[in-house]
């Protein structure tokens, strides 16, 4: 899931013309679940504008429940359709979603003008209703085979591939030391499944070419194609 957090309303004001009519739309996946912009948000944040005097034609989380803004020809039809009188109205649309989910209401409103509504922090997962942990830093070639499943690009402040700096104290970074050193945590965890043997072979320097932006994934059922400055990555799913 992306995880986002609502930017402060004096903010989001701020960017706002004060001669714009403003429609606003949430997300009714991640942003619901990370209350930044759910049907509730969306609603209150259309009352929270106009009380500080913007005009506001309309707002929608497009639905239904679990649906994520992102996906274009949902948030299409339910913008350019079922809300269609107000939208047309609209001078900008702020948006209560990840950058992902910005981008789509633009594609949906054949190029509209956005204001971001959210800062997006990262994709985690969902550990409890309250908590969101990032685990992965989405980098696009992953190395943690050799690691129980624990990724250093993300749990170690150096991004280091072959074992801990040696800085940590107590177990914590020295980075970050309000959290614990990912290269023990990595150790703890092979330890436990004793396959601390896994640590011994020498990681090549990752190819960071496929951390490029922006990447393009063409999916379908039999093959998938990955493009980042390191080129095309086709595989087949099937064989
Ligand atoms: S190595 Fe890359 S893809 Fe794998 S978990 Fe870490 S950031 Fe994600
Ligand atoms: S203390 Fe641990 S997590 Fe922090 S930078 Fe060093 S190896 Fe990485």
């Amino acid at each position: 899931m992306h995880a986002t957090i609502q930017k402060p309303i004096e903010e989001i004001v701020d960017h706002i013309d004060p001669k714009e009519k403003v429609f606003v739309v949430g997300c009714y996946n991640c942003a619901w679940k990370c209350h930044s912009g759910g049907p509730e948000e969306t609603e209150a944040m259309a009352g929270r504008l106009i009380a500080r005097g913007v005009q506001v034609v309309g707002y929608a989380t497009p639905g239904p429940q679990g649906m994520s803004l992102c996906k274009l020809d949902n948030t299409r039809k339910v913008l350019k359709e079922d809300y269609s009188e107000q939208t047309r109205q609209a001078d900008a649309f702020l948006v209560l979603a990840c950058g992902q989910g910005i981008h789509t209401v633009i594609d949906a409103t054949d190029g509209s003008m956005v204001h971001p509504g959210c800062d997006t922090i990262f994709g985690g997962e969902t550990v409890s209703a309250t908590d969101i942990e990032e685990f992965c830093s989405l980098c696009g070639e992953c190395v943690i085979e050799g690691t129980g499943g624990l990724c250093p690009m993300t749990l170690c402040s150096k991004q280091l591939l072959n074992g801990p700096c040696g800085g940590a104290e107590n177990g914590h970074c020295e980075v970050d030391t309000e959290k614990p050193c990912g290269w023990i945590l990595i150790y703890e965890r092979l330890k436990k499944l004793g396959r601390i043997d896994l640590l011994d072979p020498y990681r090549k320097p990752k190819n960071h070419a496929k951390w490029s932006r922006p990447r393009r994934l063409r999916v379908g059922p039999d093959e998938a194609t990955f493009v980042s400055l390191a080129g095309k990555h086709t595989v087949n799913n099937r064989n």
